[in-house]
């Protein structure tokens, strides 16, 4: 019997135009990405019945181009996670190894497309949640600049740090699906044209972000930083540095960057990220969205209890948040985190006048056994060290296959300059080509 990777929360079809770009093409769709008459539940009790009134434009843009949806995939709940076992619908099982967890908080979307059960996925990252599970499942994810790809119809969870963004089996097939959802949406004031930003001279190739994917890396400058690498467990190290050799092989040049910033990223991310979390999620009160304790007493008293319907590692998360923006701490916490944040920022601006894309391990460790990361929050928020700190610079990232160690996948990110997302997606497509 086939093994039930519970890579899906519901599977039910929106069928896609006859023709397009993506005709005929299956694509899974996180369960934080709004779907008309499908329950979009953000993998929580909270909304375990909620049917949105409305698609999110990046699936009318899917639907449009002739792709398929076939479900709604499992997710940490909320996106608050690295392993996908903070969802109220239990764990997705990694398919390259079922003892093993697929990455989070995508890890239903990347579990559906390494399992072949959809030729695309949707996921959404705010500090890596796109990425991780395109690693620890062995598939292709891209984070997309922010601005580039609407998020009207995707659930909050932080929206100054997330983007959704495409995995898929190969570089090209994640592209072709960025190039129908990416582009400026009237419902979401945070989009952009990327041929029209000050200050970018990048944007979009002709023939789309698919033509990028060409594999020709002769004469660009791969910077590899330090700190990214420290720390690292020394099989993914190996993979990675084997695979930025073979970059070099193909005519790239690499220069060793540093980045002193990033050390504080995951710090000032969990404070940013929580912070956002807890304004979002106030707005489920039993009053307007989902789930309502049945209680008789006062407002206080039902809002208290139909908050009881959030597991554990959202409650956290909302207590920090709650705490973060107090009148006391303010100062204290939020301030300096975007102080910090700011700091990221300059960093990479500064790397990227040297060189056309950073590469680095996505993920500095293999997929964790399931249940192993469950008890010790801080050891899974450590796990996000390597992907966090490009959320907090608003950039573009991939993460591509490099190789295996000991059995298990093992990512290789590249980032790249605001909105030059065809230098990650060529340079991964070299990767790919090993
Ligand atoms: N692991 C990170 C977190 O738990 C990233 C989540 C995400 O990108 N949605 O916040």
């Amino acid at each position: 019997m086939a093994v039930d990777y519970n890579a899906f929360i519901t599977e039910e079809t929106i069928e896609g135009d006859d023709e397009g770009p993506l005709a005929g093409t299956t694509v899974a769709v996180k369960d934080n990405i709004s779907t008309a008459g499908v329950r979009t539940t953000c993998g929580s009790e909270m909304l375990a019945d909620y049917v949105p009134p409305y698609s999110a434009t990046v699936v009318e843009r899917l639907t449009d181009a002739g792709a398929t949806v076939v479900g709604k995939t499992n997710m940490d709940e909320f996106g608050m996670g690295t392993t996908t076992e903070t969802s109220a619908f239990g764990p997705t099982r990694n398919p390259v190894d079922p003892e093993r967890v697929p990455g989070g908080s995508s890890g239903g979307s990347a579990a559906a497309v390494a399992a072949g059960e959809a030729d695309v996925a949707l996921g959404s990252d705010t500090g890596g949640s796109v990425r991780c599970p395109a690693a620890f499942c062995g598939v292709v994810g891209i984070k997309p600049t922010y601005g580039l790809v609407s998020r009207y119809g995707l659930v909050a969870y932080a929206n100054s740090l997330e983007q959704i963004g495409p995995i898929a089996g190969t570089v090209e097939a994640a592209a072709e699906a960025l190039d129908v959802i990416a582009g400026p949406d009237p419902n979401d004031g945070t989009t952009r044209d990327p041929r029209a930003v000050d200050g970018v001279d990048v944007g979009v190739p002709e023939g789309g972000y698919a033509a990028a994917a060409d594999g020709d890396v002769d004469g660009m400058t791969v910077g590899v930083p330090t700190e990214l690498f420290d720390g690292a467990d020394e099989r993914v190290v190996g993979t990675v540095e084997a695979a930025i050799a073979d970059l070099e092989a193909r005519g790239a040049e690499t220069a060793e960057i540093s980045l002193p910033s990033v050390e504080h990223a995951v710090q000032a991310y969990y404070v940013i990220a929580t912070s956002e979390a807890s304004s979002n999620l106030a707005r489920f009160d039993g009053v307007r969205y989902g789930h309502r304790a049945d209680s008789d007493g006062n407002w206080n008293e039902s809002f208290a209890e139909t908050r009881e319907a959030f597991g554990p590692e959202v409650k956290r998360r909302i207590l920090l948040g709650t705490y973060a923006l107090s009148a006391g701490y303010h100062d204290k916490y939020y301030r300096k985190a975007q102080d910090a944040r700011e700091w990221v920022r300059r960093d990479f601006e500064d790397a990227f006048a040297d060189v056309d894309v950073i590469a680095s391990p996505t993920m500095p460790v293999l997929p964790f056994e399931l249940g192993e990361s469950l008890d010790d929050p801080l050891r899974m928020y450590l796990a996000d060290a390597n992907t966090t700190p490009v959320n907090l610079a608003n950039l573009p990232a991939i993460s591509v296959p490099a190789g295996e160690a000991d059995g298990l996948p093992v990512g290789l990110q590249l980032v790249g300059p605001k909105f030059d997302e065809a230098a990650v997606i060529r340079t991964a497509s070299a990767v790919e080509g090993r």
